[in-house]
């Protein structure tokens, strides 16, 4: 069942990975303790649910669980009784959820296979949940995985990753993203190709932009700046308004801004008589128009300002001010 969680099938541009957990089943050499590091939503979450149906799946087949079986039933249903997962309670792991994890696991498995402990963003684990894990991960009790899944910019301790095998994920190619958003999201191939490069090769990200339908902002966004000027009182009420909306999207403002910032250099390329270069291809005709409004100077100007802006953002300067500011300087 390709389309399922539970199959490694499901996955997109982590073969190394895959090959490294299906090998270390194959040869008996399963390690007790992973770590699954890599950028956010490229596939680790995944690629830990594949690989507890696959260690425990009854008839696996072209290297991958069978979606059948008893036990994938059960995986594929959401309730397998071996498979305990942890995320973070609000922003940390915390020691509670820790104690509680080993309370459960002095109990054995409650069927034949293996049972499996996934902990998801360890790097958001406080210390002392942390350090409380460590004698857990150095000797786990028989016929027990735990699979620990951290993000690339997140420190750990070095005691957790030390007693863990690291597996590294990579982000993924922009084209199989974008492919993968047309196929499943119904998108427009140039929309994907944007959304894919805005999110650098992350699909969760890509997805998570998508939800919040940043490429469509953006379009509204960059049409009125095309279209005002700061003479106009109807645009300046115009973008304030726009200005308090791309508020809103705190935590993905940053990648409203790299939207930005394709758009100007896209206008650049117009400008210098490269339009195949362009990357916005979805604003293509948008983007002929506004190549004669501004010259390469111009261009050059406003890019600065949306790093400046970034700066402003990282420095937690008030976010509708921010905007309020980058977007009369774009005009
Ligand atoms: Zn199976």
């Amino acid at each position: 069942m390709p389309s399922s969680p539970f199959s490694f099938t499901s996955l997109i541009g982590q073969d190394k990975a895959v090959k490294m957990l299906t090998a270390s089943v194959y040869q008996k050499k399963m390690s007790h303790a992973y770590l699954f590091r890599g950028p956010d939503g490229v596939g680790k979450k995944r690629t830990a649910f594949a690989f507890a149906a696959f260690i425990n799946c009854h008839a696996r087949q072209d290297n991958t669980a069978c979606g059948s079986c008893p036990s994938c039933l059960k995986f594929r249903s959401g309730n397998h009784p071996d498979l305990t997962v942890i995320e973070p309670d609000g922003a940390f792991i915390k020691i509670s959820q820790v104690r509680e994890l080993i309370k459960t696991l002095a109990y054995p498995p409650y069927e034949a296979g293996y049972r499996i402990v996934l902990m998801t963003e360890v790097q958001a684990m406080r210390r002392e949940a942390a350090n409380s894990l460590l004698k857990t991960l150095e000797e786990p009790p028989e016929n027990t995985v735990l699979i620990l899944t951290a993000d690339t910019a997140g420190k750990i301790l070095p005691t957790i990753i030390s007693r863990c095998q690291t597996i590294p994920f990579f982000s993924l190619p922009y084209d199989q993203v974008s492919k993968k958003l047309v196929i499943e999201h119904d998108l427009e191939r140039e929309e994907a190709l944007t959304l894919a490069a805005v999110a650098e090769g992350s699909l969760g990200l890509a997805e998570e932009l998508l939800e919040k339908k940043l490429l469509s902002f953006r379009r509204t966004l960059v049409e009125t700046l095309m279209h005002s000027t700061q003479e106009q009182p109807e645009s300046v009420a115009a973008i304030m308004e726009l200005a308090e909306a791309s508020a809103k999207y705190k935590e993905n403002l940053p990648e409203l801004l790299d939207l930005l910032q394709i758009w100007l250099r896209d206008l650049l390329f117009v400008a210098n008589g490269l339009p195949e270069r362009i990357i916005s291809k979805d604003l293509l005709p948008l983007l002929s128009k506004a190549g004669r409004r501004w010259d390469k100077k111009q261009l050059t100007r406003k890019l600065s300002l949306i790093d400046q802006a970034r700066k402003q953002l990282f420095r937690n300067c008030n976010r509708t001010l921010v905007c309020e500011v980058l977007f009369f300087g774009l005009l």
